[in-house]
């Protein structure tokens, strides 16, 4: 069914923007040819909105179609070989499916607990957290190209994977709608323990280490750091981590001694983007209007209640000239702006 001018800022973790010209609730693949068609017939454009979690909606709203992906359903496969995949459908909660996945004694995605969205989304930015990504399970993505109307599965060397990204956010794959994704996962596989985060934590607590008690620390963790989606708006981790060489980071570190790297290949460092902003820029805790800093993760912009999308916008710009006068480094945002 098809309403016009839907509010679109609850409807994203963010809580800033306008309306939906049009708005089409996705069930099923022939919701999404009807939303398509519609959007072709009046020359429109559409974007698929899952959790509205890594989207900012500006102030002026879309004024095409906005699909919000409801697709649901989970089904697990026999066993072989140690290995389940698990099919989720697109609209499905991500944090619910990784829960789903534990309780079945399946190990994968535990590291990626806590993250908010659906199904759909985790695939096309790669999400990742705690030492993994997503590709690292992917089995296979299934998305409708809606203009020739077919399906097509992709494998996961298909997608493209990369840091926060995938064949989904190139010109060639844009326009595709993921419908489900498929997951292997083990019987019984190796935990990663390897982030600081989680070591300390499980040293603190002397808790025996399982699968349970990873998703427990993932998500306690995260909830010290992060803003509570209840009170407070945000996108999570607004820009990307950028990659630069090492001899832009050693020459940055006489500079700016303890610059936090992680290392990509011999040529390459991945610098923590926070640490930038943080320690370079001085914008922790920084509030403008009802937008700000977070105080406790300078990563993540937040919205106190009040904030618009212009304003989001405007403070995020301010970030990105401070860091590249700075440093000539360029960040890059993370999140989708529609
Ligand atoms: C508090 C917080 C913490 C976060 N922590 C992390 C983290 O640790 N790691 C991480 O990687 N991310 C993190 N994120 C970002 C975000 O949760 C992920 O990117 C998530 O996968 C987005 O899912 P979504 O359904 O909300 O996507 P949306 O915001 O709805 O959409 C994101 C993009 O994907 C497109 N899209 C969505 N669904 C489909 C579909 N079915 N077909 C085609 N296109 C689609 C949209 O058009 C849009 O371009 C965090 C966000 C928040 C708010």
């Amino acid at each position: 069914m098809i309403n016009e001018f839907v509010p679109l800022a609850d409807l994203t973790t963010m809580r800033v923007g306008g309306t939906a010209r049009y708005f089409f609730i996705i069930k099923n693949e022939a919701d999404v040819i009807s939303a398509y068609s519609f959007a072709k017939e009046n020359g429109t454009s559409f974007f698929v909105l899952g959790g509205g979690s890594n989207t900012v909606i500006s102030d002026d709203g879309f004024a095409g179609v906005v699909m919000k992906m409801e697709m649901k359903g989970v089904h697990f496969s026999d066993e072989h070989d140690g290995a389940v995949i698990a099919v989720a459908e697109a609209g499905e909660n991500w944090d619910t499916f990784v829960a789903m996945t534990i309780e079945h004694g399946l190990y994968g995605l535990e590291n990626l607990s806590a993250i908010p969205g659906t199904v759909g989304a985790a695939p096309i930015q790669n999400i990742g957290a705690y030492g993994i990504e997503v590709s690292d399970t992917i089995a296979w993505v299934e998305a409708l190209d809606p203009v020739t109307m077919s399906t097509h599965r992709f494998r996961a060397r298909e997608c493209h994977f990369g840091y926060r990204d995938s064949f989904f956010k190139t010109d060639e794959g844009r326009e595709l709608i993921v419908l489900r994704a498929a997951f292997s996962l083990k019987r019984n596989g190796d935990l990663r323990i390897g982030h600081d985060d989680i070591k300390k934590y499980f040293s603190e607590r002397k808790l025996p280490i399982e699968l349970s008690a990873i998703r427990q620390a993932i998500t306690d963790i995260r909830s010290a750091k992060l803003p509570d989606l209840r009170n407070i708006g945000t996108a999570g981790s607004f820009f990307k981590n950028p990659v630069i060489s090492r001899s832009k980071a050693d020459e940055l570190c006489v500079r700016y001694p303890g610059a936090l790297c992680f290392p990509v290949d011999d040529k390459n460092v991945k610098i923590s983007a926070a640490w930038l902003i943080d320690h370079v820029g001085g914008w922790k805790g920084y509030h403008e209007g009802g937008i700000g800093v977070y105080e406790k993760h300078a990563l993540v912009l937040v919205n106190y209640g009040t904030g618009t999308a212009a304003e989001l916008i405007s403070l995020a710009e301010k970030i990105i000239a401070d860091v590249k006068n700075k440093t000539g480094i360029a960040l890059v945002p993370e999140v989708c702006i529609v």
